[in-house]
């Protein structure tokens, strides 16, 4: 069986990878055209130096690099040189250790340095100016045009096609699906089309119409001239070293230097000012060297590593390659235009998991990895704005190597979306936080005499955060508090086939009667989950869904029958949680709805005041209340209406805690793709018995084999995610979300631990910083778990 036939149009390390895994996975009717020559085509990876540091925030980012170098390795295009990143302040050296907590979470093996110790690992170091290290024996240097020619080869003995000085010119699509591309050469039909095409991939996928959120960005990188330290015979002698403080990074190759520099001025390039591969002096994807921005780097430089103080940099390039606006490349299928998929913008590190993930998603569907923080219908629609794409990618490469707090949001482009509360949250001193464009009020300054908990967060807890947040947790478990949950995204689902289209793309049994209110999930066709979702149903055809993001909608649009409809409401509506012991006190005197009768996830539609709205009795602070529902426009009505006497507003840092207090999962950070149900303790949410539903054969047979859990944890203090988790000093685990729970009065961590370990009682550390923490395995939920309060 040779597959499809896929058309890849791109020869660099992307196109490579997947055409390598492709053959490998028996589609061997591969044509991978290039328009420059193979394998050094003149795009990135020609000239790239190569270095690859695995360790990463994101699980499957780390995952792609560590796949890249064992596959390099046994290419024999990797020199395991080592890599040290190096700290010159306290900051970084935190930084280090929280770098660290990934790679050990991740499953690196990494090591946490003293100044000697980098000196010995790194001879041109200055000892005085190091405070400290991490360092992975197992990163060094792809030999990127060597791996593109090794990938190729294979591919080539399988049968793939590999065409050099093919330019593609269009891509060719009838009816909404792919049916080839056109070259200067000729045409080629195919049933798939990948876009492998790097800084060029903007233009390409305009050949659909599709537009690609991605900003070719000039990036210095100079050699020394031969410094009498380095070994002369040896193409690289010494570990891949970063210099992060100051936007650094160093190889040396045959006794000399390479040094990469992200501090000067962004150097943004449209992709339709990349010059040909016949018009380029050298090749398209390299500028004439700027020593002005060079200075500072070349400085700094001598200062660090005093060798280079009696050299000269003796060439440079301004080299392009890809930034994109959350700094994760682009994966996946186009929305619009079937068949066309994209693999952009992607480092030389990650670019073998890349092929190897994007191969598994076109041959069975879905990757064995997470990838929905890669997935290219993750953006909402103003982030594919020109001017949002250029300002986030040009912001992006100054903030590569900052250190960024885990709630650090972006400074601009702000305000971009605001609810209709928006203009009495900034009266009542809100506190804004961002998220997909929205600004999410995180504390009300008015609150500030409230009452609060006694908490002493730890310094890096202590950012984003005051002393309000607990008093508006307090505030919510003892009276009433009104939080903006407008930013979630709300899907309407609506036709004659809406019922059965959601039973079967639910985990849940939504076919019940109208004001029924479903918590279930989407998953994968193996189990994984892809999303958690409540589903009202609001008629006989019509329901209303809050999801996740855009991928939910992406994944409703791509099973969606012709007699179904989904309609994005976000934009056009808002929503108002009204939470707390006190809540029916406040509410009920406003409509005619009996809210006593409404029962726990139980709808109705009525009137507060005079604001028509659907009221949904769920609560994700579990408390009595309703998620109050309206349109746009009468939303300043609604929360003029509520905010009587009593009420408060409360903001996201409270919910968080109260959130965890009670269990509830988050995806995206507690389960992803990689988990099933029963691992993430979301069994209850799925009904086997209702028929058959996308996953079910697949959960059916994971449901009898858990080894991971996803468990509870409570300790003294406080940490913020992603810290790796010790049993008998072994790593077993990581944190996804944690909180200080200001109910209970302690820390709260949620981690995903073997099976056996996930028993109450059970002792752990988790690696916070440069501390261990000792933490407990707990029973959940910590608050209420007779739901008292929920059904009260
Ligand atoms: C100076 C510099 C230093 C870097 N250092 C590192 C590093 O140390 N580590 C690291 O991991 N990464 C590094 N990178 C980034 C890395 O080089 C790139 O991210 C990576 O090479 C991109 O690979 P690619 O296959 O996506 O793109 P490319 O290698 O650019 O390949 C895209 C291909 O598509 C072809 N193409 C485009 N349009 C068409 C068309 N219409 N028809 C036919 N063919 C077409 C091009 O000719 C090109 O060959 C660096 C980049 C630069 C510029």
């Amino acid at each position: 069986m040779a597959g499809p036939s896929v058309v890849v149009i791109g020869a660099g390390v992307v196109g490579a990878a997947l055409a390598d895994e492709l053959s490998a996975r028996g589609w061997t009717d591969v044509t991978v055209v290039d328009q420059g020559d193979v394998p050094a085509t003149g795009g990135s990876s020609s000239h790239a130096p190569g270095l690859v540091f695995q360790t990463n925030g994101s699980k499957a980012m780390a995952e792609m690099a560590r796949y890249t170098v064992e596959k390099f390795v046994g290419l024999g295009a990797f020199l395991q040189v080592g890599g040290l990143e190096v700290a010159t302040t306290p900051e970084r050296l935190r930084e280090l250790h929280r770098r660290y907590g990934w790679a050990t979470s991740w499953g690196l093996e990494a090591e946490l340095l003293s100044p000697e110790e980098c000196v010995v690992r790194h001879p041109l170091l200055d000892a005085g100016r190091v405070l400290g290290g991490l360092f992975l024996a197992s990163d060094g240097l792809a030999l990127a045009v060597p791996a593109v020619a090794a990938q190729l080869a294979r591919a080539q003995e399988r049968g793939v096609r590999v065409l050099a000085r093919h330019e593609v010119l269009d891509v060719v699509a009838v009816d909404g699906r792919v049916t080839g591309v056109v070259t200067d050469k000729g045409e080629i039909s195919a049933d798939v089309v990948v876009c492998c095409a790097g800084i060029w991939g903007p233009r390409v996928a305009r050949m659909v119409g599709m537009e690609l959120p991605l900003t070719p960005l000039a990036h210095q990188l100079a050699w020394t001239g031969r410094l009498p330290e380095l070994a002369g015979d040896v193409v690289a002698s010494l570990p891949i070293l970063r210099h992060q403080d100051a936007d650094l990074y160093y190889r040396d190759r045959n006794g000399t230097l390479g040094v990469g520099y992200y501090g000067h001025r962004p150097m943004p390039v449209s992709a339709d000012d990349i010059l040909s591969v016949d018009a380029a002096e050298v090749m398209p994807s390299l500028m004439a060297f700027t020593p002005d921005d060079f200075a500072d780097a070349w400085t700094e430089t001598q200062a660090l590593l005093p060798a280079t103080r009696n050299a000269k940099v003796e060439q440079g390039v301004n080299g392009l390659f890809s930034f994109t606006t959350d700094n994760m490349p682009l994966m996946g299928e186009s929305r619009d235009v079937r068949g066309f998929w994209v693999a952009e913008a992607v480092w030389v590190t990650h670019s073998a998991g890349v092929g190897r993930a994007m191969a598994e998603w076109l041959v069975n569907g879905r990757s064995n990895i997470d990838l929905h923080e890669c997935d290219v219908n993750r953006f909402e629609r103003h982030q594919l704005a020109p001017e949002y794409v250029l300002a986030r990618g040009c912001q992006n490469y100054v903030e590569v190597y900052d250190i960024i707090h885990p709630l650090q949001p972006m400074e601009d482009p702000r305000p971009l979306r605001t609810s209709p509360f928006h203009v009495r949250q900034r009266e009542l001193g809100a506190f804004f936080l961002e998220a997909s464009g929205w600004e999410r009020p995180h504390w009300y300054g008015v609150n500030e005499g409230l009452p609060a908990p006694s908490y002493v967060p730890n310094d890096w807890a202590a950012r984003y955060w005051s002393p309000i947040v607990g008093a508006e947790a307090k505030a919510t478990r003892e009276g009433v508090a009104l939080y903006d949950m407008t930013a979630l995204k709300r899907l309407e689902v609506s036709g004659p086939g809406a019922t059965a289209f959601l039973q079967r793309l639910t985990t849940g049994d939504v076919d019940k009667s109208i004001g029924s209110v479903t918590y279930c999930l989407l998953l994968d066709g193996d189990g994984g989950i892809r999303s958690d979702v409540t589903v009202a149903r609001l008629g006989v055809d019509h329901y209303q869904v809050g999801a996740n993001g855009e991928l939910d909608l992406d994944w409703f649009e791509r099973h969606r029958p012709g007699d179904v409809f989904v309609r994005d409401i976000t934009a056009g509506t808002c929503c108002l949680g009204v939470w707390g012991p006190r809540a029916r006190e406040l509410v009920q005197p406003l409509t005619g709805v009996d809210l006593t009768a409404l029962r726990y996830f139980r709808g109705a539609r009525g009137y507060v005041g005079h604001v028509p709205v659907t009221m949904l009795r769920l609560s994700y602070v579990g408390e009595l209340g309703w998620e109050i529902y309206t349109t746009a426009d009468m939303g300043l009505k609604l929360w003029d209406t509520l905010m009587r006497e009593g009420a408060i507003a409360a903001g996201r840092g409270a919910f968080a805690s109260l959130r965890l207090e009670k269990g509830y999962r988050s995806f995206g950070v507690d389960m992803t793709f990689e988990h099933d149900p029963y691992e993430a303790g979301l069994g209850f949410a799925v009904k086997l018995g209702k028929g058959d539903f996308i996953g079910r054969d697949a959960v059916l047979e994971r449901k009898e084999s858990v080894r991971r859990k996803l468990t509870c944890l409570v300790l003294d203090d406080v940490v913020m995610g992603k810290e790796p988790v010790y049993h008998d000093g072994r790593a077993v685990g990581y944190v996804t979300s944690a909180a200080y729970g200001y109910t209970i009065g302690r820390g709260i961590a949620y981690a995903w631990l073997p099976a056996e370990l996930s028993v109450p009682g059970t002792g752990v550390r988790i690696g916070y910083f440069d501390r261990l923490v000792d933490a407990v395995v707990a029973a959940e939920p910590l608050f209420d778990p007779a739901m008292e309060r929920l059904r009260g």
